[in-house]
């Protein structure tokens, strides 16, 4: 039976944490009792780098439950990190990995779900926020337009989906030779390319503790991975410089025009003509170089170029 290692990030969770060690070791009992899962699953806690007593706490809960790990990072590196390293983890030491936050707003309820979906033969099962009903407006509202920016910018993401998602030991393994510095693991984990399937649920609201994820951060999730899966941006500047070249022939026109007319200061016509077409080659230049830097930043990357799924002999 394949053992699953559920993987919790946490930072400052202390008066989560309680609430959320019990329901998860129900959880994994009922899962074991409905032989879904393997006796030797567990729960890896990992603390990043919490400053109150997180810590302690999942220590003492390793001390009282042979069914719970933890790991402690050395500093905080945030949630990407933090889950990241629980991920690569526990890889070596389980069969399937269920990411959830600690706060549980994600419905611990489809785990089931997940699990029976993975014996269907995904080795990737997405998390699926039905509504947002639970969040407040400004919070559903910057988190739609999040997911709007990331697509119109080319990083593919699947829509209301966090990081409450289900992956076969295979898929971490692919997973983990992602070496980027730049991590935004909902755009890596679709470029790995396994059968994937979606569970859905309501998310509820946060029973204790408060959000780690202002808007300050929130803003820098959706610029990390925009610009660690696409050189989009750069793209729209070589069109922005094509828009200005086509204007300044419009510019040109009603120069001339004035300049017949005798509207206009001498001088101005020439003027005006000038900086709107400059102003066009050098966007289109500044694009062309972002280009080869877009190229040469997706080299460095060294992303690996395929993912075996079988061979037959
Ligand atoms: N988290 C983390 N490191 C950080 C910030 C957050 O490990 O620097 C964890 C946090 O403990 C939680 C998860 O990431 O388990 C998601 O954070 P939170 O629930 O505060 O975000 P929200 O649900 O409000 O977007
Ligand atoms: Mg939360």
């Amino acid at each position: 039976m394949d053992i699953l290692a559920v993987v919790v990030p946490c930072y400052n969770e202390e008066d989560m944490l309680p609430i959320t060690f019990e329901s998860l070791r129900n959880k994994l009992n009922e899962l074991i009792d409905k032989n879904k899962i393997s006796p030797e699953s567990f729960v890896l806690y990992v603390d990043d780098g919490s400053k109150d007593k997180t810590w302690e706490l999942i220590e003492a809960e390793n001390k009282s439950h042979k069914d719970v790990k933890g790991l402690k990072l050395a500093g905080n590196v945030g949630h990407q990190f933090a889950l990241t390293a629980g991920l690569v983890f526990a890889k070596d030491i389980s069969d399937i990995s269920i990411s959830i936050d600690a706060d549980l707003q994600d419905d611990i309820d489809v785990f089931e779900q997940m699990i029976d979906l993975y014996h269907d033969g995904n080795d990737i099962v997405y998390g699926v926020r039905n509504k947002r009903k639970t969040d407040s407006f400004f919070k559903r509202f910057t988190a739609q337009s999040f997911y709007r920016l990331m697509n119109f910018f080319g990083a593919k993401t699947i829509y209301n989906h966090a990081d409450f998602r289900l992956m076969s030991k295979r898929a971490l393994e692919q997973f983990s030779k992602y070496g980027e510095e730049n991590l935004y693991l909902r755009g890596i984990v679709p470029l790995i390319g396994y059968k994937t399937e979606c569970v859905y649920y309501d998310r509820k609201v946060r029973v204790a503790g408060e959000s780690k994820y202002p808007l300050k951060k929130m803003l820098a999730l959706a610029i990390e991975g925009i610009t660690s899966f696409s050189v989009k941006p750069i793209r729209y500047i070589v069109f922005l410089g094509i828009v200005s070249v086509i204007l300044s022939l419009a510019a040109f026109v009603y120069a001339l025009v004035s300049f017949f007319m005798k509207t206009v200061e001498p001088g101005w016509t020439s003027l005006i003509v000038s900086i709107w077409f400059l102003g066009g080659v050098q966007l289109i230049s500044i694009g062309l170089i972002g280009e080869y830097i877009g190229k040469i930043y997706m080299e460095v990357k060294r992303r690996p170029r395929y993912n075996i799924e079988k061979f037959t002999s």
